[in-house]
């Protein structure tokens, strides 16, 4: 299959994303690592590090996928809190759910299909929401950000982590040769499937740079809103508070 977004109606993304989505899911976490070298974990890490999460909380990981933020943020949030992995595709929430319970973690986590344009939870639900490497999939953005301020209590904080502009002009060459030849090869040869990893690639090249989408977080009612570029710009970080 050839996912050339660009060709594609907007009502038709939304199934285009769940079939790269399931045909993904069990190979995920490997081509995560393949593609990433490993940095992605880096960057996950630093995310939920440098979050306002305390114990407590009841954390809300959107586009969850496999879980690795919500394990981050489970080991944060203590007995007494609790993590909601929320994402639109049941596959990906089996592999991240079955993945848990593999290494024993079962208590303190919910799982929760749900699309981030329409979020099945009541107004100030949570103390913190999390979408990691989740916006760029998302059909309407703006409504995902407005779902989430809505849910969020106020005090709370959202974080996004996601790819944006490469600020260093001697690494955009060597960006663009790993992003167009480097990784349908890899999807190709590991996954089996080249289509999903050439989405991957445009879907990054089209998802809003760092002060667009700060500006669609305050569009979205979001307070202090702000972004800090990781690995210059590969992906930023930005965070925005509701008041
Ligand atoms: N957050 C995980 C991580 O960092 O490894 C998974 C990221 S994965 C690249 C993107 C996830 O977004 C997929 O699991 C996909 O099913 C989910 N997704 C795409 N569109 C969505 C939507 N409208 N609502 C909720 N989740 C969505």
């Amino acid at each position: 299959t050839h996912f050339g977004f660009r060709d594609v109606r907007v009502e038709d993304k939304q199934k285009l994303v769940g079939e790269v989505f399931s045909s993904v899911a069990r190979k995920y976490d490997l081509m995560n690592d393949l593609m990433s070298l490993g940095i992605h974990r880096v960057w996950k890490r630093y995310f939920v590090a440098t979050s306002q999460v305390r114990p407590g909380d009841r954390v809300l990981d959107l586009a969850g996928g496999t879980g690795d933020i919500a394990a981050l943020l489970r080991d944060r949030v203590g007995p007494s809190g609790s993590v909601v992995l929320g994402d639109i595709n049941g596959a990906m929430l089996r592999v991240g759910r079955d993945r848990m319970i593999d290494r024993g973690r079962v208590a303190g986590f919910e799982y929760v299909q749900c699309n981030a344009e329409k979020l099945p939870f009541p107004d100030a639900s949570f103390d913190l929401i999390t979408i990691a490497f989740g916006l760029r999939n998302v059909t309407d953005k703006d409504a995902a950000l407005r779902e989430m301020e809505r849910v969020l209590k106020v005090g709370g904080q959202v974080r996004v982590l996601e790819f944006s502009e490469v600020k260093a002009e001697w690494f955009k060459p060597v960006y663009d040769f790993h992003s167009f030849n480097v990784l349908p090869r890899l999807g190709q040869l590991f996954a089996g499937d080249a289509g999903s990893y050439q989405y991957l690639a445009e879907s990054i090249r089209k998802h809003p740079p760092q002060d667009e989408l700060r500006a669609m977080m305050e569009a979205a009612g979001f307070a202090r809103c702000s972004y800090k570029n990781l690995s210059t710009g590969i992906v930023a970080v930005h965070t925005g508070y509701k008041v």
